[in-house]
């Protein structure tokens, strides 16, 4: 078998030129535009580039996007005080707070000081809680990019066997809970898992999301399995992959490249969040 290809960059281009529409519809409405701001603290060059993507993508459907961009010394009562204005700022619906931050910062504070109505990355305890108890609101970017390609494949996910690899609070694990949500029978594996291989092979859907090149071998997926590869790793000679080797291809029956599957797919959620949070009055304010 040949997998047939997720080509998550073809269709976040569909899905901008979609949201650009409804951006123009708000508008025409006397709406304003959505605002989202996006805060980038020090100069982290893997950061920079997800920032510049998400601010290009911005623009291109017609988002507001305000940039905070602030030295790597920033105290943390500077973040918090910055996140306290932007979360009164009736021009902003969505708060970007770009991770990983420096050491001196404590990541869960800054999370929780966003208000949760414009948790566009979906962070929030109250978020991650929502999706916990089968009522999603702002559902995180990465796992919301992931259930958008399965739904592209047409395959009716209800009781499938997944296995999600990788359970960090970004990826891993909210893919786990949504992939739950979608009535899936769901194996959560991490670095402690016994036999990874013996799990992968028993999958129907195998979700990566762990950041080591190659770490699932090809001949480990199920014949007619479907694999989405959330890992970005840059090898020595500077190509991108994932953490599936692309021989999984031969096996699989849709594989998602990388680069070009879940990573423009996340940066479009992140704009139809954004969108959400704007127009969205089910949102708890
Ligand atoms: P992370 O915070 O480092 O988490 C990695 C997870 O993998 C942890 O849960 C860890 O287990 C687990 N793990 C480590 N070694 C393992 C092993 N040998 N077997 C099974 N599990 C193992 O990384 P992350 O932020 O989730 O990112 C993971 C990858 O996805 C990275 O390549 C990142 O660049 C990429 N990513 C891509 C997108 C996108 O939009 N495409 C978005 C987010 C992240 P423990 O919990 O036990 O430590």
């Amino acid at each position: 078998m040949t997998a047939k290809r997720l080509d998550g960059k073809a269709l976040a281009a569909q899905k901008r030129q979609i949201l650009k529409k409804q951006v123009v519809e708000r508008i025409e409405q006397g709406l304003p535009p959505p605002g989202l701001a996006v805060v980038l603290i020090g100069d982290n060059p893997a950061s920079q580039v997800y920032v510049r993507h998400k601010r290009n993508a911005c623009a291109e459907v017609g988002i507001l996007s305000k940039a905070y961009d602030l030295p790597e010394n920033t105290s943390q009562e500077a973040l918090l005080a910055l996140l306290d204005q932007l979360n009164e700022d009736a021009e902003i619906d969505g708060i970007l707070v770009q991770l990983p931050l420096p050491a001196h910062i404590e990541t869960e504070l800054v999370i929780e000081r966003i208000v949760p109505h414009k948790d566009v990355d979906g962070f929030h305890p109250y978020n991650v809680g929502r999706l916990t108890l089968h009522v999603p609101l702002l559902l995180p970017c990465t796992s919301k990019a992931v259930m958008t390609l399965l739904a592209q494949t047409g395959v009716n996910l209800m009781g499938l066997d997944a296995v999600v690899v990788g359970q960090s609070n970004i990826a891993g694990r909210p893919i786990t809970l949504e992939l739950l949500e979608a009535n899936c029978t769901v194996t959560g594996c991490h670095k402690y898992t016994r036999d990874l291989a013996d799990k992968v092979r028993h999958a129907d859907i195998v979700v990566a999301a762990v950041g080591k090149p190659h770490l699932i071998a090809g001949d480990w997926i199920k014949p007619g399995a479907i694999v989405i590869d959330v890992g970005i790793n840059r090898l020595d000679d500077g190509r991108l992959v994932g953490d599936v080797d692309f021989a999984a291809a031969q096996h699989a029956s849709w594989i998602t490249p990388v680069p070009g599957g879940v990573g423009p797919m996340t940066v479009v959620s992140l704009l139809e969040n954004t969108l959400q949070a704007a127009q969205d009055d089910g949102l708890p304010r």
